[in-house]
């Protein structure tokens, strides 16, 4: 009897592809379908010509050739693609078949499918998978979530095409219910624009307030991804600072500088707004890259508007160690805010995250990978409650240690007009954390008396709510 396919995959585009070459470099027979037919010929005749694929012309052919329960993985264009190909595949399958979502989807979509799904009597997975092209033919990060039922079928295959971390451990774990796999994917992302941004920071003061060179800049990125801030986001701007092309020229400074995104981060902003979560670094890396588009109206302020010019009469060595400092204690704000968000919405929608685990996931195989991330998966293991990651002791005497040149790289920034927004709200957010008493004293105080929207008060209990009639007009 012909062999059955271990697993299936539809969306033969760039990551369906490099996906299934690595399931089936890990030994699994993989079952590919794609909506335009002769992608299938033409993928398992080409790259996977002489491996073990079953190549489907229809959506039949491809269920017929699973293994029980059948696991069929799509990996198509986010949205409504998603919930037509579901359509499509529920009527061949039958309980206990499980439908697995790869793509990036917004994790409301995967709640609202997985409920949906189950109302089937199938079992429904949504799960980030990162790292792009490369990580998903030699190993993404992957946070699968959706219906607990589907883990123990899927877990052996997610794991084996998962990245590894240098103990062998696998770069995916089982993150929670519903839509938790997404989500977690989605504050992935966010976290990724935070640490792009505080990065282009620092190189925006190296290069225009010290005058440095990309060859420059280069060696700091080079000797900084030996610290404590290794992570592939610093290799890959150090390798970018280093380029040169052909003719010598060093294509970094001829690149537009208007920011693309393609709305990860803004969900991730949205959620934090929804849910009430001060999640000011990712938030102001979202709007940097907002106010980087708006070329040409900057090009005209440029013109119109003036401000310091940059002049640096300090000690060149000191700021450059300065601003290694101010990125690490920006960066533990960053994932104590990012972590701050999953902890809120796993109260909200009910979900039981494994937070160590999902610091692992990341460890490895995504965007985000650096090894400050052991530091994190420690700090719950420690502790599996930590209320938020700067109470963790060993993240506290980090960032107490790195303030004070995080401090001066953001006064030297704003005395000399350059912008830094994500290191300045990443300082003020830590100051605010540790402050006992903020001023919204006066802000209750304000709406109480344009809106009599009452106030607690300090000397009584909480819960108890006063008026003013603060005009003592009637
Ligand atoms: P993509 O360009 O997002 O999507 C192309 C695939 O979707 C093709 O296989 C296409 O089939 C299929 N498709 C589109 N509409 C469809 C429909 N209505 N019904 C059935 N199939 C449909 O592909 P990708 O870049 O490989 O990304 C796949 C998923 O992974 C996306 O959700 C993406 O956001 C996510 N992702 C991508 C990256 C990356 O680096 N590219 C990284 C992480 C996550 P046809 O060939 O017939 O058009």
């Amino acid at each position: 009897m012909k062999k059955l396919a271990d697993i299936g995959l539809i969306g033969l585009a760039v990551m369906g592809e490099n996906l299934v070459l690595n399931m089936e470099s890990k030994g699994y027979t993989v079952a590919v379908y794609n909506r335009t037919v002769e992608k299938v010929d033409k993928f398992v005749h080409g790259r996977g010509a002489g491996k073990n694929f079953i190549g489907a012309q229809s959506i039949e052919e491809f269920v017929a050739s699973l293994e029980k329960p059948r696991k069929v993985m799509m990996l198509v264009k986010a949205g409504k693609p998603v919930d037509a190909l579901i359509e499509q595949i529920i009527p061949h399958l039958e309980a206990g078949d499980i439908i697995i979502d790869g793509g990036n989807s917004h994790f409301p979509d995967t709640i609202r499918r997985t409920e949906y799904v189950e109302s089937k009597g199938l079992l429904y997975v949504g799960t980030g998978v990162s790292g792009g092209e490369e990580g998903a033919l030699k190993g993404p990060s992957m946070m699968p979530g959706g219906s607990p039922d589907a883990w123990a079928h899927v877990k052996e295959i997610f794991q084996a095409v998962a990245a590894k971390v240098e103990d062998g451990s696998p770069c995916c774990d089982w993150v929670g219910e519903g839509g938790a796999g997404h989500f977690v994917k989605m504050v992935h992302n966010g976290i990724e624009y935070g640490d792009m941004q505080i990065i282009t920071e620092a190189y925006q003061l190296m290069k225009d307030l010290l005058g440095m060179s990309n060859d420059e800049m280069h060696e700091v990125f080079k000797a900084w991804n030996d610290q404590e801030l290794d992570s592939y986001l610093i290799e890959i701007t150090r390798d970018i600072l280093g380029y040169k092309d052909e003719n010598g020229e060093e294509t970094v400074d001829f690149i537009l500088d208007t920011a693309g995104q393609k709305g990860t981060g803004k969900w991730t902003g949205i959620s934090a707004l929804d849910l009430g979560i001060p999640l000011t670094l990712i938030g102001e890396s979202v709007f940097a890259r907002c106010l980087s588009a708006q070329k040409n109206l900057r090009v005209q302020a440029s013109k119109a508007i003036s401000g310091p010019a940059p002049k640096f009469d300090g000690e060149k060595a000191q700021l450059i160690d300065d601003l290694k400092m101010a990125l690490y204690g920006a960066k533990i704000i960053s994932y104590a805010q990012g972590y701050n968000l999953m902890m809120e919405a796993a109260k909200e929608y009910g979900w039981n995250l494994n937070y160590g685990g999902i610091a692992l996931m990341w460890r490895g195989g995504c965007i985000i990978r650096s090894a400050f991330l052991a530091d994190i998966k420690a700090a719950f293991d420690n502790n599996p409650d930590l209320p938020n990651l700067l109470l963790d002791p060993f993240f506290k005497e980090k960032i107490e240690s790195a303030q004070e040149g995080w401090r001066r790289v953001c006064a030297t920034a704003l005395s000399n007009g350059i912008p830094v927004p994500a290191l300045t709200s990443a300082l003020c957010y830590f100051d605010g954390f540790r402050t006992e008493r903020l001023p919204a004293n006066l802000l209750q105080a304000q709406r109480d008396y344009f809106g009599a929207h009452t106030y607690e008060r300090t000397d009584k209990a909480r819960g108890e709510f006063f008026h003013t009639n603060w005009t003592g007009r009637g």
